[in-house]
């Protein structure tokens, strides 16, 4: 993970400037706050031992956090259960709320003369020569003159079309969203012996976790949502309310490697791959689009993305 973590970090220092740059620019209201990132602990020789981890992050990467112990972190945030032993806070992390940057994004590209084609999976390309000229899907054909793959946990399916098999899994991750409980947290969390996250929204509230690698499973485990509820019973004073809003899954798109794919398809010169953005795919995809552009372009890309190969990828 630490060969990794440079360019993971580049992608995620870009990103987080140019979500503030678009986001003021376009003027969407996404639920966008700086109120860092909280990872809370039970146990008090967990909390010291990332002591260590933060000295790395701290030193290598010029990312410290703040030590809050016992009592303290329940100053810092007082929706949390007496008697933990402590936290440490990244001030500087921001979070949003993704389906209203889903249908905003979605807006303003409409407005600006982009046609969205749902429910149609491309199946395979048009080809003429060495070049690409369109793809098919079940539905329709569709014309271009360059294409990117952007397909998460689902692009091996697409090995054929691609030229290359690109070695993603899916991690099935589970998510609830229920109303903000009485007592709702202000910081977003991570309850670390649990692995659970927790994002407050200004209209709800999110306990997310789990990591299951069961292929493209599509059921609904209710025993996975409740390792949610019971990690974050541990926790919080109110950890959820009865009022659900949404439960869900999702695929992780993981790579062995943590780092996401990057680069141009054996398909064609004007085929490009982006996916395999692991745990942060959110976090890390302003960055990811503009350097797909850059390179698209022909233009000097601001992110080395030679570590993003799919050569790297290909002796597994
Ligand atoms: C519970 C959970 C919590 C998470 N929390 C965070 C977080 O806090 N921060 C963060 O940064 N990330 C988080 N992630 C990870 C993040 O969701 C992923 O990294 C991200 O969604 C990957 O984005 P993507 O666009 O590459 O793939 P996806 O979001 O999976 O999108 C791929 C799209 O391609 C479409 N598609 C697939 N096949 C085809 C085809 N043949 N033709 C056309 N379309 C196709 C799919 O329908 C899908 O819409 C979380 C994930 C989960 C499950």
């Amino acid at each position: 993970m630490l060969e990794a973590a440079p360019t993971i970090h580049q992608l995620l220092q870009s990103s987080l400037q140019l979500y503030e740059q678009v986001l003021a620019a376009e003027q969407m209201d996404v639920q966008w706050e700086r109120r860092g990132l909280l990872f809370v602990y039970q146990d008090k020789h967990h909390f010291e031992a990332y002591h260590e981890v933060d000295q790395l992050l701290s030193q290598q990467f010029g990312v410290p956090a703040v030590a809050y112990a016992g009592e303290a972190v329940r100053e810092l945030e007082p929706a949390l259960k007496p008697g933990l032993a402590g936290g440490w806070h990244y001030p500087g992390d921001c979070h949003l709320r993704p389906d209203r940057l889903m249908q905003q994004l979605r807006q303003r590209l409409e407005q600006r003369g982009v046609t969205i084609v749902e429910q149609a999976p491309m199946t395979d390309f048009l080809r003429s020569g060495s070049q690409v000229v369109g793809v098919k899907t079940a539905a329709c054909e569709i014309p271009g003159d360059c294409f990117v793959v952007a397909t998460g946990a689902w692009t091996p399916l697409l090995s054929e079309a691609l030229g290359v098999r690109v070695p993603i899994e899916a991690g099935k991750g589970y998510s609830i969203t229920t109303t903000r409980p009485p007592i709702v947290p202000q910081i977003p969390l991570i309850l670390e012996e649990h692995s659970v996250a927790i994002t407050p929204f200004h209209d709800g509230y999110r306990i997310g976790s789990t990591m299951e690698f069961a292929g493209l499973d599509e059921r609904l485990n209710p025993q996975r949502l409740e390792l949610l509820r019971s990690g974050a019973r541990h926790y919080l004073a109110e950890p959820y309310t009865d009022q659900v809003q949404e439960e869900w899954y999702g695929w992780r798109p993981m790579t062995w490697d943590g780092k996401p794919v990057v680069d141009r398809a054996p398909a064609a010169g004007n085929v490009w791959i982006a996916a395999g953005h692991n745990m942060l795919g959110l976090s890390m995809a302003p960055a990811t689009g503009k350097l797909v552009a850059e390179l698209i372009d022909g233009e000097v890309p601001h992110i080395n993305p030679h570590p993003l190969s799919l050569r790297r990828l290909q002796w597994a």
